[in-house]
């Protein structure tokens, strides 16, 4: 319906015209530019597939929608904010970028960076926990591309790990921008409103009280219904926690028990939790979304103390998993 292809590139073909000379096409990029590999992974709405561009041999993820199941399960508006979303965030190394969306009869495609180191909450499962350096170098990748994402005027709402991606250096992509909400104009950091009719699944098919992941989410959406920047920090500060600890902060039986935890504040550190860590979490969990800390307060918390953000951040090698 709505949706609009993306990718300015192009691709050069060689044809043959009407008087039988040779000439050289160009036309944009579609299904046939890619050849198809392995299942990367599949989602409720997606397939991945691992895909190579045939005449540059890059390598990209491809995200494959079947148009039929989008429109039967009232997902087009959620697939336009992804696509949106990822279009005003090219710039940084942080985020998966999108490179060309294309369609052709029964699909949607978006081209995307490919992701093989897999999710961190796998590589998190393999380890069982990290320690303090892993946590502090995941940590301060993941804080850098919020830092960029909010610069763009986009809240990402559903912060996790298993929406921390990792590529073959180990170093973070986040992803999944299909809930994120867009903010009118990016460079002013005072406007929460958002795009009208950008709101992502909460008017189709989820509650309108709650956009995201029932362990992660902010106190102030479940009781007032909002979400701003601070509601990414919360979610940063109880990803910090299940790093430390191999389990996120808040976790219920059913649904409803975990929000019960999230509003009475209801969490525990087990002994031998380290100290820096232990006030950078406490500062992160506040009920009251203004008293918790910003980015810029995180960054300059003595938990990344000697820690480099920005370029330097991303040059720098993985550590070893522990
Ligand atoms: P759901 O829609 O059910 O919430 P999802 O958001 O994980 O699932 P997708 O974003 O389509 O759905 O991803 C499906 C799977 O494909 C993911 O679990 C992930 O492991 C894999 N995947 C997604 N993007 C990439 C990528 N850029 N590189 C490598 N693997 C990817």
């Amino acid at each position: 319906e709505e949706w609009k292809d993306r990718g300015a590139a192009v691709s050069l073909r060689k044809e043959v015209d009407a008087e039988g000379r040779t000439v050289i096409k160009s036309v944009k990029k579609g299904v046939r530019d890619f050849s198809f590999g392995r299942i990367l992974g599949e989602g409720s709405y997606s397939t991945v597939y691992l895909a190579t561009d045939r005449q540059t041999l890059r390598e990209y993820a491809v995200k494959v929608l079947e148009k039929k199941h989008i429109i039967k399960e009232k997902k087009i508006k959620y697939v336009n904010i992804e696509k949106n979303t990822l279009n005003r965030l090219t710039e940084h190394p942080g985020i998966v970028r999108l490179y060309y969306t294309f369609q052709d009869e029964t699909s949607l495609y978006y081209v995307l960076d490919l992701c093989n180191g897999g999710e961190l909450l796998g590589v998190l499962k393999k380890t069982g926990t990290f320690d303090v350096e892993c946590t502090r170098f995941y940590g301060a990748q993941i804080l850098d591309a919020i830092e960029y994402m909010h610069s763009r005027g986009v809240i990402h709402r559903d912060l996790k790990p298993e929406n921390v991606l990792l590529d073959d250096q180990m170093h973070v992509k986040i992803t999944d921008f299909g809930t994120a909400k867009l903010l009118k104009d990016p460079r002013d950091p005072r406007s929460q409103e958002e795009i009208p009719g950008q709101n992502g699944m909460q008017e189709e098919k989820k509650p309108a009280s709650f956009v995201g992941t029932a362990e992660y989410v902010s106190p102030e959406l479940l009781t007032e219904k909002a979400a701003g920047k601070p509601s990414d920090l919360w979610a940063f500060g109880c990803i910090i926690y299940q790093l430390l600890v191999g389990r996120p902060p808040f976790k219920g039986a059913t649904e409803y028990l975990t929000f019960q935890k999230i509003v009475n504040l209801e969490y525990e550190f087990p002994p031998g939790f380290p100290p820096a860590a232990r006030d950078l979490v406490e500062r992160c969990l506040v009920l009251d979304p203004a008293r918790r800390l910003t980015v810029e307060h995180i960054k300059n918390h003595e938990f990344f103390d000697g820690q480099p953000f920005g370029k330097e951040l991303w040059r720098m090698k993985a550590p070893r998993l522990r």
